[in-house]
């Protein structure tokens, strides 16, 4: 039995079974070897072993995304079968003598680069393809699956550190918790894990190497500690414990159906920040009013290019449908930073925090950002949805984004596509945009603070950088005044405002901000009735 300390970012209790989730050694080592056909024999095996992933693949997205979507899978199940992709492999390995790792990742580099050359659009992406697959067969060689591993039953997944587009891809019904050697509360990952109302530890400083898949665990989300190889009595606490939970939530279900009003009858929408459709059903599960936040870059990580508009409509059309009408705020691509997809190719930065993101992005490439919303003026007809967007610094931004938004219905209009004229918010989640939202409130339909960057850029603390936890105050008094002042702009403009950043489910400020006159919450789908309660036995 081994007790280590860690922080929770989701507090609660799992036991179970460790699965360890080791990274891809970032070089690909060159040996030379004695054995070519021992090399070429795993190569074969390796790759039967990449195909019937693919198959596995293929036939989850069929039976959840549709034909058009698995139909990505099948072309890298076909680029797999290439012959000279195969033959180049081989060549390899015979003439230079080198390990089967080597000789499958310099093959992929100069197919991708072949690719990535080609004038042909289509062909030129296919090289992430390429890559994905090259990777795929070095995992298997290495007997290393990455995130994309799938398990027999429900695991704590164990890592070095996640990122938001590894957990993504998790099957989230087969993990139990998750502990990571670095990582920060305010990072995504931590955020995933309390969307997903998964008990999480970080900081947890454990040597992986040492680990084995299969050990017996406790994580104790409450005690902030992995107990490795857990004896009788701790296993039986944690039993006891994860009861005591589950009865907790429970009890909170009689608030279902409840208004969220105060004792002297102020009414707070309560919403659920979700990631994915799937999300929803979670949201709606747990009474959600609306979703105060669909992270809808979500949807672009994992994966090995861009959704296309259809896929994305599919997914908002979808999201919408399951709201029966509830407000449902889907905001804009906010990627970048911490929240990367390879395919975009977005440069090494020095400060990505400060860098190239979110509505930068979208208004440098507007066919990104208007693919994404023909797709959601598209859905806007099946349910109530609202566009927020995220990171706005200035009015001339809100300006750009009404002339494209503008195109993009003049467009839909002209093609007799029926769209609705939706709410449009931005999110407050930079001092600039607090000190200037007397006029930003002219211009949109609502507010909604985001804490989590606010509170980074107001102190000027990364919200990735797990060393200065100690100096992140979330209760600082610069963030709750700037809260304040965004509030009394947009109030006198008749604009609600609302907060969708991790600090709208700090109970120990519930009340201060329904005082403040803060409209609505969004919240992880797990904290509503929480919130829900409290609101409730406010005098
Ligand atoms: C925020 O910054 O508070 C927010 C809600 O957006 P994200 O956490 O996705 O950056
Ligand atoms: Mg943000």
């Amino acid at each position: 039995m081994k007790i280590i300390k860690g922080k929770a970012v989701y507090e609660g209790v799992a036991l179970g079974k460790i699965h360890v989730l080791k990274k891809q050694k970032e070089e690909i080592e060159r040996v030379t070897v004695e054995d070519v056909a021992g090399e070429l024999e795993r190569v074969k095996l390796a790759k039967e072993e990449a195909n019937r992933e693919l198959q596995e693949l293929y036939d989850k997205a069929l039976a959840e995304l549709g034909e058009e979507n698995a139909a990505i899978i099948q072309i890298q199940q076909m680029m797999l079968e290439d012959e000279d992709y195969q033959e180049a492999i081989e060549d390899k390995i015979q003439s230079l003598k080198v390990n089967a790792e080597y000789a499958v990742s310099e093959t992929g580099t100069e197919f991708a680069f072949m690719f990535a050359s080609m004038d042909d659009e289509y062909m030129k992406a296919r090289s992430a393809d390429v890559k994905d697959i090259t990777g795929r067969i070095i995992d298997c060689l290495q007997g290393d699956k990455k995130g994309r591993e799938t398990f027999e039953e429900p695991v704590i997944l164990v890592a070095e550190d996640l990122s938001p587009s590894e957990t993504v891809v998790l099957d989230k019904s087969k993990i139990l918790a998750f502990a990571t050697v670095y990582g920060s509360a305010n990072s995504h990952t931590a955020i995933l894990a309390r969307t997903m109302n998964i008990p999480a530890l970080i900081g947890v400083d454990m040597n992986l190497e040492e680990l084995e898949n299969g050990a017996e665990a406790v994580v104790d989300g409450f005690a902030q500690e992995l107990i490795l190889q857990p004896n009788e009595e701790q296993k039986e606490k944690a039993r006891q414990q994860i009861r005591e939970e589950l009865e907790k939530q429970n009890s909170l279900k009689e608030l279902v159906g409840k208004e969220t009003v105060t004792q002297d009858g102020k009414k707070i929408n309560l919403y659920a920040n979700v990631g994915s459709v799937e999300d929803v059903k979670t949201a709606l599960e747990n009474d959600a009013e609306g979703i105060g936040l669909f992270r809808s870059e979500f949807l672009y990580l994992g994966r090995n290019q861009l959704p296309d508009e259809e896929e994305q409509f599919r997914i908002y059309k979808q999201a919408a449908e399951e709201m029966q009408g509830k407000r449902l705020i889907i905001r804009t691509l906010d990627i970048g930073a911490d929240k990367q997809a390879d395919y975009l190719h977005l440069d090494k930065e020095e400060n990505p925090a400060l860098g190239y993101r979110a509505i930068r992005i979208c208004l440098s490439q507007p066919d990104i950002f208007k693919t994404q919303l023909r797709a959601l003026y598209r859905a806007s007809v099946y349910g109530q949805i609202a566009i927020m967007y995220p990171m706005i610094i200035s009015v001339e931004e809100v300006e750009a984004i009404q002339r494209i938004s503008g195109e993009v219905k003049e467009e839909l209009k002209a093609e007799n596509i029926p769209y609705r004229d939706v709410e449009e918010g931005i999110m407050i989640e930079t001092p600039a945009a607090v000190m200037i939202s007397d006029e930003l409130a002219k211009l949109v339909d609502f507010f909604s603070v985001g804490t989590n960057d606010l509170t980074q850029y107001t102190l000027a603390i990364d919200r990735q950088n797990d060393k200065l936890d100690t100096f992140y105050n979330p209760h600082h008094k610069a963030v709750l005044k700037l809260i304040r002042i965004a509030t009394d702009n947009a109030h006198k403009e008749g604009k609600w405002i609302g907060i969708c950043g991790e600090l709208a489910a700090d109970t120990q400020l519930t009340e201060q901000f329904v005082r403040m006159g803060i409209d609505e919450l969004s919240v992880a789908p797990a904290y509503i009735l929480k919130i829900r309660r409290i609101i409730r036995q406010i005098k």
